[in-house]
């Protein structure tokens, strides 16, 4: 970290900033130029509030040289992170394919589309039972009942199941959960953060509507910090001018998360358009630009469903996709040298 200081600094104020980040085990080099003081912060700074300190009299300028986050940061782990969910890998050059519906319905729908869906090449089986819903009016999802629905279709299928906490207070529903979602509108609930890191499943965290990629990563150092390292991250389209697609799907995520982290990615494009025909070109363009899997909405009766039927592949729409996504993939997998 740099801290610059403004011209002719008042001494005890200096001696004072001085002293507190020695007490902090902070080693400081001091570059003392023509008309400024730059100070080099070593050490563990990312503890450091860097507005507290840009809010001294003293303080022109602070600026981070380091990102904030350590058990996220590839620089620190420079192998891919793989994560093993039953009998599945997610990263590490696989291709995770998610899908479900976005609500557990009822013990037929969610059975026939986890049938459905698996025989269509999806590893992983994702159903809301606990919905977070713009309106208080809509549908809010089965809650316990959808996961013991869900636990169905497991049984059914072997397919590991994916859903969505919204409460830290709902963690025991989840004990047969595979991955534990958090959804877009959670991804700084810090306390729920908190909890997931303190447990050993894995943790899908959606990307916050408005959120940058730091603050992502951070949110994920919440997890990690607590000692799970099984973390995920879902992007599934940020908040923009444009009202054509419910979302702005952001694919430059892949390459520019590829960078600065070690997690698996993947991509959400039914939430990230909102409308169905949207899906395949983007989960194509998403493979294509490196994901490690997508997560996409499939229903056997969308214009039915009770959330998000319009966003929501039909599973015969769904099995070509699968089969165009993998091949894409493979293909991929020949050209790497
Ligand atoms: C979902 O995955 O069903 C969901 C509600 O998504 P998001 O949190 O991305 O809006
Ligand atoms: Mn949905």
């Amino acid at each position: 970290m740099i801290v610059v200081l403004k011209p002719n600094p008042n001494k005890e104020q200096l001696e004072s900033l001085l002293n507190w980040l020695q007490d902090k085990g902070i080693q400081i080099h001091t570059s003392i130029g023509m008309s400024q003081t730059i100070l080099g912060l070593v050490g563990e700074t990312s503890s450091l509030d860097t507005d507290l300190i840009a809010a001294l009299d003293i303080v022109e300028d602070v600026k981070r040289v380091q990102e904030p986050y350590k058990n996220a940061n590839r620089k620190f782990h420079p192998e891919d992170t793989v994560i093993t969910v039953g009998n599945t890998q997610i990263g590490g050059g696989t291709l995770t394919l998610m899908a479900g519906p976005c609500s557990v319905e009822t013990e037929a729908q969610i059975i026939e589309v986890a049938k459905d869906v698996k025989a269509s090449g999806a590893t992983m089986l994702r159903g809301g039972a606990f919905k977070p819903r713009t309106s208080p009016y809509s549908f809010q999802g089965l809650g316990a009942d959808g996961i013991e629905l869900l636990k169905l279709a497991k049984q059914e299928t072997g397919l590991p199941i994916v859903t969505e906490i919204m409460d830290a207070s709902q963690l025991p529903l989840f004990k047969d959960v595979d991955v534990i979602q958090v959804g877009a509108r959670n991804m700084q609930n810090f306390n729920l953060l908190k909890v997931l890191g303190a447990q050993e499943k894995p943790v899908m965290i959606k990307r916050g509507m408005s959120s940058t990629y730091e603050e992502w990563l951070m949110s994920a150092e919440y997890v990690m910090s607590k000692g799970n390292e099984n973390v995920i991250l879902c992007e599934r389209g940020i908040r923009s001018f444009e009202t054509y697609t419910r979302n702005t799907l952001d694919l430059a995520a892949i390459p520019v998360l590829r960078k600065l982290t070690h997690l698996p990615i993947i991509i959400d494009p039914s939430h990230a358009t909102g409308k169905s025909f949207l899906v395949a070109p983007l989960a194509m363009s998403a493979v294509a630009g490196g994901a490690d899997g997508l997560l996409i909405e499939v229903h056997n009766d969308p214009e039915h469903a009770l959330c998000d039927g319009p966003q929501s592949l039909r599973p015969e729409a769904f099995d070509k996709l699968a089969h165009k996504l993998l091949s894409l993939h493979a293909f991929l997998k020949t050209q790497e040298a």
